[in-house]
């Protein structure tokens, strides 16, 4: 159908009459409007497929074929619905006129003919034509966009009960096709039945004080699907309303709910496990605490970590890292849920993964804030099982640390990071285990600190100083050698222990620093002790892991040497006993290097590691140090001290290696060790570690011959010891 009015319509003339036909033909064109013509009804339909008409005259009276066939067949062709056919009757011929309607006329006009009203006619028939298909296309645009967005509209009159709904309103509310709902209650007859109460009053009350109207209810619909709708309404006052009834929507919203679900369970449990995640978990723990506080009751929070697990994540790749998480969280599910409803622990237990290999449980109504351990128990006990990944039996361990609110904390944030600290304290105990919080874990933690704040300050403003204490040759009696060892008097801290600072330089890396300027120190000092003519004395600094680790060390200590003028024969780095295993491979290549440029090494602490003095034949070693902790049983002749403190000095001697003793306090140690064989002693005994300037002192006071006598093993106890105040002046014997 042509709707663009500056194109002509188009007339279909279906008349026998040839008069009539021509008349059309001459007249309507002037009135704007083409006219093709047909002579019978066969023709006539014939035409209406060709030409798609804008409208139909057609003549009653034809011959064959009359006009009210014609018409019906012209209203069965595709599009001949739309287009509106006049008939042509004879005048008054009322029978023809309702038969005409019948047949799905949509107008009649009647012989003779008068052609302007009939132009005019045409002209309205064809606007009016226009206008209703145009309306039943945004009627069916309409229904479409409704179908889609499964919205349907619906009105309710109060006073009659009467409703009128929209045929999506009705699928979107679960009724039957074809159900023309006659009050409300038939209307909402799927609606589970609570909700459809509340909806039916909140629905009266917008009736009767207008306003707006926004409720889902759920569905149950005669297929058993369950569905979730949305109706809404806005209503004005009821005098306000001209028919009085309320017109709202009605949606399913359905899908949307499950993508919300979906979203929800994206955002709120971790994918792997299925477990809440710490999103989640920080939301279950924030409300435990406002429950908690408010019943004046117990909860705990489980920080559980896995020990070693990035060694199966990059021994054994990522997926076996992943298949051990997801059994571990199986077997945590397991000891919670037995812990909550076997142990009668508690009333509620929450597990969460917070990320890689980190758990955490959270349980609520404790009686007693200690039942929290029998949970970490059967925790440990669970996880602990052997397992099997990628085909190998696998064992783990964990480390959980325990808070408490109120004691521990009475936050989230407090509460997690309290159990966080526990836990850690568990692993640097050696793991496989749990712990409960206590505050001296946090005054730890904040001393750590401080200190190292401290310790960077400490570089810059030179509050360092480096100490030495003698090693003394067991048979000469000589001091042959001096321990650099560091001493730091802090502004605000005090004296602080090597043993404390040492440890937190190395965690900064500060230590780098630290301890490239105790080299040169040293190397310094100890070119300024030798003497032409004299014994030589050599300087012995400590090298910790993180300078042997780091690339330029060779470099470092060859241009200290250089720049010292130190013969490099001089120096001998201390490597503890356990810096040297770490890397063997790495170490044997770094000591190497250094070896070429004169240097000696020693294996300090030795005993305290895991290795064995075979194992040490790889490495490049000149010196093995025993460490103090056995030297300390020899006094009391300890049968196991004995025996290994003498067997590393037979095997080191079979080895080639020298042997130290470290920490010789009494005489008695020292007549041992020089029964033994021990090459060389450090210790009070011999003296503490003190300033350069006491040290130099010593080596001049020294008298080699008496300590010589000592050495023996023949000789009374030493005279004259020296004081024995930290770090005291030089000893003399
Ligand atoms: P170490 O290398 O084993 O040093 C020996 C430690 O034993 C020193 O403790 C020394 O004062 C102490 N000692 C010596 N004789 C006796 C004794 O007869 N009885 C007792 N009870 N103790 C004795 P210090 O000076 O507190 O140093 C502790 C540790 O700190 C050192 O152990 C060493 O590992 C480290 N350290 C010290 N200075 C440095 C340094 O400049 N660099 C590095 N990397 N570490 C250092
Ligand atoms: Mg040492
Ligand atoms: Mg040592």
């Amino acid at each position: 159908m042509n709707r663009d009015e500056t194109i002509p319509n188009t007339v279909l003339m279906v008349d026998d009459d040839p008069t009539v036909r021509l008349l059309a033909q001459g007249v309507l064109p002037g009135q704007g409007l083409m006219v093709e013509v047909a002579a019978d009804g066969e023709r006539g339909v014939v035409e209406f497929e060709r030409l798609r008409p804008d409208i139909v005259l057609l003549d009653v009276d034809l011959p064959g074929m009359d006009g009210f066939e014609t018409c019906r067949r012209i209203r069965a062709l595709p599009g001949g619905a739309d287009v509106p056919v006049v008939m042509i009757t004879g005048m008054d011929d009322f029978e023809s006129i309702e038969r005409a309607y019948e047949a799905g006329a949509t107008d009649f006009s009647s012989k003779p003919i008068n052609w302007t009203l009939l132009a005019h006619r045409i002209r309205y028939i064809i606007r009016s034509s226009t206008i209703l298909c145009q309306l039943k296309q945004s009627q069916a645009r309409l229904a479409q966009a409704q179908r889609i967005a499964r919205l349907g509209y619906w009105s309710w009159d109060p006073l009659s009960d009467a409703v009128d709904c929209s045929a999506e309103a009705c699928v979107v509310l679960g009724l039957e096709a074809g159900t023309d709902p006659a009050n409300l209650n038939e209307l909402l007859s799927h609606v589970l039945p609570e909700q459809g109460e509340e909806l039916r009053r909140a629905l009266r009350r917008t009736a009767e004080e207008g306003g707006a109207l926004d409720l889902e209810c759920r569905l149950k619909a005669p297929t058993g699907k369950r569905r979730i709708v949305q109706f809404r309404v806005e209503a004005r006052a009821p005098g306000e309303r001209p028919d009085g009834s309320v017109t709202g929507t009605v949606q399913d919203v359905t899908k949307r709910h499950q993508a919300e679900a979906k979203i929800r369970r994206l955002a709120y449990y971790d994918t792997l496990t299925g477990l809440p995640n710490r999103a989640l978990f920080n939301e279950l723990l924030g409300r435990a605490i406002h429950a908690a506080r408010r019943h004046g009751r117990h909860l705990s929070v489980l920080c559980i970590d896995l020990d070693n697990f990035k060694r199966i994540n990059d021994g054994l790749g990522h997926s076996a890292g992943d298949a051990l998480v997801k059994t571990v969280a199986k077997r945590l599910k397991e000891s919670v849920r037995r812990a909550d409803a076997v142990g009668r622990v508690a009333s509620g237990v929450e597990l969460a993964r917070l990320g890689g290999d980190e758990f955490t449980v959270l349980i609520t109504d404790l009686d007693k804030p200690e039942d929290a351990g029998r949970v970490a128990r059967r925790i440990l006990g669970e996880v602990s099982r052997p397992l099997t990944l990628e085909g190998r039996e696998v064992s783990m361990t964990a480390s959980i640390g325990i808070a408490t609110f109120p004691g521990d904390g009475d936050s989230v944030e407090e509460l997690l990071k309290n159990a966080d600290t526990a836990m850690y304290h568990v692993k640097k105990r050696g793991k496989n285990a749990y712990q409960f919080y206590s505050e001296t874990m946090n005054a730890k933690a904040l001393y750590r600190l401080t200190l190292e704040t401290e310790l960077r300050k400490a570089v810059e403003n030179d509050e360092f100083e480096v100490h030495f204490q003698p090693l003394v040759d067991v048979r000469g009696g000589r001091v042959v050698a001096a321990e650099a060892l560091l001493r730091w008097h802090s502004p605000t801290l005090g004296q602080v222990s090597p043993a404390e600072f040492i440890p937190a330089a190395e965690e900064s890396s500060l230590i780098l620093p630290i301890g490239h300027w105790v080299l040169r120190a040293a190397c310094t000092q100890a070119l300024a002790w030798q003497r032409p003519g004299a014994a030589p004395v050599r300087v012995c600094v400590n090298l910790s892991s993180l300078q042997l680790e780091s690339p330029d060390l060779v470099e470092r200590v060859r241009d200290t040497l250089q720049e010292t003028g130190l013969d490099p024969s001089l120096l001998e780095l201390e490597i503890t006993e356990t810096t040297m295993m770490r890397d063997v491979e790495h170490n044997i290549g770094t000591l190497l290097e250094l070896r070429k440029l004169g240097i000696t090494f020693s294996v300090d602490d030795f005993g305290t590691g895991y290795s064995s003095l075979s194992y040490l034949k790889r490495l490049p070693i000149d010196t093995v140090k025993i460490d103090r902790s056995f030297v300390r049983g020899l006094e009391q002749q300890q049968e196991d001290d004995t025996a290994i403190v003498s067997a590393i000095i037979a095997l080191g001697h079979s080895m080639g290696l020298h042997i130290v003793a470290e920490g010789v306090e009494t005489v008695g140690q020292l007549e041992f060790l020089a029964r033994a064989g021990c090459d060389r002693v450090q210790g009070y005994l011999l003296g503490r570690p003190m300033p350069a300037s006491a040290f130099t002192a010593l080596l001049q006071e020294w008298r080699p011959a008496r300590w010589a006598h000592l050495s023996s093993g023949t000789a009374d106890t030493p005279a004259g010891r020296g004081a024995h105040g930290v770090d005291a002046g030089p000893t003399a014997f």
